[in-house]
């Protein structure tokens, strides 16, 4: 099968070997068909045979989100269109979106990775696999449905519908494995305690999620509510889509798939590499792509290497979940915060996972904070005390914890809905 895990298991020095011959091919590659890469080479003097080590990586200038749109939309496509067989966008939120391609190899190896992540994530032939992901231009969903059909599993795919048909399905088709995002799991496990419905009455078993950050507590709350399995995996249209790295059943961090790609950690501020351990933006350069190589691109998405070895006996390194975008990052007063923080101090007083916006705003030259908190019907309605009382508990202990001022507006249930995309949580209209 070539979902085994032996092609996870490789020794360190024989994987470094290979990832070089790839990168050495990749950089040829696209030296001679993306003018976009021909272009950045020669203005900074770099020799496409110049890399006798993975380390000379760092010679090559990052290639940025921008450096992607403004080549929109096929400019920086390495293969003439005719070998193209397949076509995506990246959910970009903003502007152009971002157009990737794929040839009938990379189609091959797409379909191998994200096999690899489902079976980490405790997937066999034997599993109904509920896809509640949006199929159309973003490459979740038809991802993770190749995969699963590789693997020999039954795929369901329902897409983004609502969260009570989503149950139903759960319900009747006997689904063992739900793949969505972690949000939007999550509505679909309250909706479920709003029905009466009894989580052990369904045959689930699995949930693989992704495409937006969560936390350990948010795992925590999904696998008690729907009593199941959840593992966090990651990838991005830019790169391939998911598939690009996903948590194995030890649930300490993700395996990155080393063998096609290669991965750095750098400060976004300094862009040099952190230490080891330390967090700062994902970097990844592909390594076997043929339609949309890319070379160091700047993922925006912040985490950390995970050191030792995993349990499981995978050798691939680990990265910790996403913990944030570089542009959340918040600086306000000088102070630097991520709103992952905010929301664990929320999660922990609700005693659930929060929904909320932050809004940042300036009032007469100075910097203001304001968390926009769902709250349920129950306090919503006329409880003024509650009211009180959750505001300043809150103020409290983000005081305490971030030493930062910040204002509170309690707003009606599920204002921030948005049917399984990502939820803005950063507005900054300073
Ligand atoms: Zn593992």
């Amino acid at each position: 099968m070539i979902w085994d895990i032996q092609k996870e298991c490789m020794d360190r020095e024989e994987l470094s070997q290979l990832q070089l011959e790839r990168l050495q091919s990749t950089i040829h590659r696209v030296y001679r068909n993306v003018p976009f890469y021909r272009r950045v080479f020669d203005k900074n003097g770099i020799d496409p045979d110049g890399f006798g080590s993975l380390e000379d990586i760092s010679k090559i200038p990052f290639t940025t989100k921008a450096d992607l749109r403004e080549n929109y939309p096929y400019g920086l496509f390495a293969v003439p269109l005719r070998e193209v067989v397949r076509i995506h966008t990246s959910s970009g939120t903003t502007g152009m979106p971002i157009v990737v391609g794929y040839t009938k190899n990379d189609l091959k190896i797409w379909t191998e990775l994200v096999a690899r992540v489902l079976t980490s994530g405790g997937i066999t032939k034997d599993d109904v696999i509920q896809i509640a992901f949006n199929y159309g231009l973003f490459t979740g969903a038809f991802g993770f449905h190749y995969g699963a059909e590789k693997i020999g599993a039954s795929v369901i795919p329902v897409s983004i519908e609502n969260p009570k048909k989503q149950i139903k399905i759960l319900q009747d088709y006997k689904t063992t494995a739900l793949i969505s995002t972690p949000s939007y799991a999550l509505l679909i496990a309250n909706t479920l305690i709003e029905m009466g419905i009894n989580p052990n009455s369904l045959y689930l078993k699995f949930g693989l999620f992704g495409a937006e950050p969560w936390s350990e507590r948010m795992r925590q709350e999904i696998e008690e509510k729907l009593k199941i399995t959840a593992t966090d995996n990651y990838g991005l249209s830019e790169i391939m889509g998911p598939g690009v790295a996903g948590e194995c059943l030890q649930k300490k961090g993700l395996h990155i798939q080393e063998d096609h790609f290669y991965f750095e950690i750098i400060d976004p501020q300094t862009l040099q590499p952190v230490k080891e351990g330390e967090v700062g933006e994902l970097v990844i350069t592909t390594l076997t792509k043929e339609a949309f190589p890319v070379l160091r691109f700047r993922t925006g998405d912040l985490t950390r290497f995970i050191s030792g070895e995993c349990a499981c006996g995978r050798t691939f390194r680990r990265i910790d979940r996403i913990m944030g975008r570089t542009d959340d990052m918040i600086i306000i007063r000088g102070l630097k915060i991520f709103p992952s923080q905010i929301e664990a101090i929320l999660h922990e007083i609700q005693g659930r996972q929060p929904n909320y916006q932050i809004v940042l705003e300036r009032n007469e030259g100075i910097d203001q904070i304001t968390i926009m908190l769902e709250i349920t019907e129950e306090i919503f309605s006329d409880m003024m005390k509650e009211q009180t009382q959750l505001i300043s508990k809150i103020k409290e202990r983000i005081a305490s914890e971030l030493g930062l001022p910040i204002n509170i507006k309690l707003v009606e249930k599920r204002s921030f809905e948005k049917r399984g995309e990502k939820i803005k949580r950063v507005i900054d209209i300073r």
